[in-house]
């Protein structure tokens, strides 16, 4: 079991960016108002979330430990992505690579924790702690030598959280998101922070984008928002005149999910292959939020690839929205 455990969470943990993503998505599915993430050492001797979410009664924290548990499936909506987690096999794949320890507090229930090393949960015990969650994962890959010698400098493996934190943190303009590097002790090295945006929520979003993408991008964006055949894109696209240097600043979302996927940024190219010349990329923030039976984003666990059953519309809606927002602009 524990072997076939390590060889499953492989795929689902390939580094310390994927569990940080897989612990933050948990969060937000908790409904955090707040989450903090501290990592040590890129992440590969601590990586500790905390969240103001719903928290989980004493009773069920084994059941969140067991592979293919998970609070979040009814069987009716395989598909349904609006719940980032859908897959049920994060902490138990985390728990078979690293030691983790799990704290929470449930409304209507006392503190508890268990622990769970080389495989192995212990006993429930109380524990003391206001609200919310505490995920602590320490040492990943300890048991797994040879993953753990594939694993980048600790500056790489902080820059691959930072990134994953980023595209979590445009996603939810809502949630306060607080990043820091606590290797040297004390509070740590702030390393993001992104408070809570309030307003509406498209304006909610040019906040949040401005503050991690900064703000001349969104003075210097086209507000989107155009919808085809059920499926609606909206966010910010740079104008052709906006150039932030070599960096590629491309963020593309679906149903709320940060995504990296060829068809869609090759999408966004043909839009601009009039304005913009073929070795520059255009920065954008894009959303496509679509039914969830139109599209698939189980293709791979760690991987951030969707298959939209109608990739010719969610193109063509690209293309049109882009082209016609430049146009408006004069250009
Ligand atoms: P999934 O997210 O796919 O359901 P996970 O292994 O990531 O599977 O989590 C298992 C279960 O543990 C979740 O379904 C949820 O009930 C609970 N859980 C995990 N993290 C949190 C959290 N931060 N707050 C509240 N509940 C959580
Ligand atoms: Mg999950």
């Amino acid at each position: 079991e524990a072997l076939i455990n390590r060889i499953a969470a492989g795929e689902v943990v390939e580094r310390p960016a994927s569990a940080v993503k897989e612990l933050v998505e948990n969060a937000i599915d908790a409904g955090a108002g707040r989450i903090r993430i501290d990592i040590a050492d890129g992440g590969k001797t601590l990586i500790r979330i905390t969240d103001d979410g719903c928290g989980i009664p004493p009773a069920d924290l084994p059941v969140a430990l067991a592979r293919h548990a998970t609070s979040k499936l009814d069987g009716s909506d395989l598909l349904n992505i609006h719940s980032f987690g859908f897959r049920g096999e994060a902490l138990a794949s985390l728990a078979a690579v690293g030691r983790l320890e799990l704290t929470s507090r449930a409304a209507g229930h006392e503190a508890a924790r268990i622990r769970v090393n080389g495989g192995r949960a212990g006993e429930v015990e109380p524990a003391a702690l206001r609200e919310g969650t505490v995920v602590e994962l320490r040492d990943l890959f300890h048991a797994t030598p040879a993953r753990l010698k594939f694993l980048r400098t600790e500056r790489a493996e902080s820059q691959a959280i930072s990134d994953v934190v980023k595209r979590l943190a445009m996603a939810e303009p809502a949630v306060g998101f607080i990043l820091r590097d606590i290797s040297g002790g004390g509070e740590g090295r702030l390393i993001l922070r992104a408070d809570s945006e309030g307003g509406d929520l498209f304006d909610a979003l040019g906040a949040r984008l401005a503050r991690i993408m900064g703000r001349d991008f969104i003075d210097n964006a086209l507000g989107i928002d155009a919808t085809r055949e059920g499926i609606r894109l909206h966010g910010y696209a740079a104008l052709p005149t906006y150039s932030r240097g070599a960096a590629v600043a491309q963020f593309l979302f679906v149903n709320g999910r940060p995504v990296k996927d060829r068809a869609l940024t090759g999408a966004l190219r043909a839009a601009y292959q009039d304005v913009l010349s073929r070795d520059r990329h255009p920065a954008a923030a894009l959303f496509i939020d679509c039914p969830t039976d139109l599209v698939d984003v189980n293709v791979h666990p760690a991987k951030a690839e969707v298959r939209f059953r109608e990739p010719g519309v969610v193109r063509g809606l690209i293309v049109t929205a882009l082209r016609h927002g430049l146009a408006g602009a004069g250009h």
